[in-house]
């Protein structure tokens, strides 16, 4: 424990932590663990954070990336990212109980897709080709071959595609809204008759953390964004902090993973979370604070007021 030295300004952004889709997810496996016991079995991370896994876990959830593994007649849940049709189909086969947590700003996209596909377009989709919500949104329209993955303003401007071909685009609802909107002004520019929604597919809750990010990042030396590493949204923000001002950002699981000497010499620290990150980590990571120094002043860096709520 260092000696409580100085005084240290701690900038809250506000929104951060969960979002509707992941409110809904955790809630939908919680629900079916009171209804049916345990053992409860999740197809892949039902959101990506740590900590929400392993509390699950711990009251029954079973988390597989693969059906296989999972008993014929067993229940499942599909996680918030959404999956293929042939997961689908596979869990009919094995005669699974399904139930699906795909978050509905996620199948806004797969609804997307499949009308491009039915207009025999060519689908552009912006986003990372192994993130599990780009395999289960290309799985909407298996075998499809007009399809093409890009994730950066060079892979838009290297697209070979016949300008007669009708066009259309999609995106990753996690992605950076600033990068996209270059890659989607690329597109524009190529493309001109192009078909996509002006707003993107990026959601609600992935822009406003990003805006509240942004804005905590003027007033920061060091920026902590509370989620896990395979947590896209999580990860953005990480890169919007650095990206706007702070001098150093970290992506954390918890406080425990703080290098301290990080913080010689700084005292105006910036903390949001993740879509998928609970907001006990953010009280956690305050009352470790309040513990190393000799005070804190907590200013709540507030961007907009969220109302969003999916239906369990
Ligand atoms: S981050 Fe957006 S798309 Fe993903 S679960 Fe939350 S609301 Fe849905």
């Amino acid at each position: 424990m260092t000696a409580k030295l100085k005084d240290i300004n701690l900038y809250l952004a506000e929104p951060r932590g969960f979002c509707a889709g992941v409110r809904r997810a955790v809630a939908i496996v919680e629900e079916a663990l009171n209804r049916f016991g345990a053992p409860v079995y999740v197809r892949h991370e039902i959101v990506h954070n740590k900590h929400v896994i392993n509390g699950l876990a711990t009251k029954g959830a079973v988390f597989v990336e693969d059906l296989k593994d999972i008993p014929d007649q067993s229940i499942v849940i599909f996680s918030a990212h959404g999956v293929s049709q042939s997961v689908i189909d596979e869990a009919h086969l094995k005669k699974l109980v399904t139930i699906n947590a795909t978050c509905p700003l996620v199948e806004k996209v797969h609804q997307q897709i499949i009308k491009y596909a039915a207009r025999q377009m060519e689908i552009i989709v912006i986003g990372k080709a192994s993130h599990p919500e780009i395999v289960g949104t290309l799985g909407q329209i298996p075998g499809y071959t007009g399809i093409h993955v890009i994730n950066s303003a060079e892979e838009a401007e290297q697209l070979q595609i016949s300008p007669q071909k009708p066009v259309g685009f999609v995106t990753q609802t996690t992605l950076s809204v600033d990068d996209t909107a270059e890659i989607i002004h690329i597109l524009h520019r190529r493309f001109p008759n192009i078909h996509g929604l002006q707003k993107k597919h990026i959601c609600y809750a992935t822009t406003n953390r990003q805006l509240a990010v942004k804005a905590i990042a003027k007033e920061s030396e060091c920026v902590f964004i509370l989620g896990s590493k395979n947590s896209s949204n999580s990860g953005q923000l990480r890169n919007v902090a650095l990206k706007n001002g702070a001098g150093k950002a970290f992506l954390i699981d918890d406080a425990t993973e703080i290098d301290w000497r990080e913080l010689d010499n700084i005292s105006r620290i910036g903390i949001s979370a993740g879509a998928s990150a609970p907001e006990y980590l953010v009280e956690d990571l305050i009352k470790t604070f309040r513990s190393r120094y000799n005070k804190i002043n907590i200013h709540h860096v507030i961007v907009t007021k969220e109302n969003v709520n999916f239906k369990v």
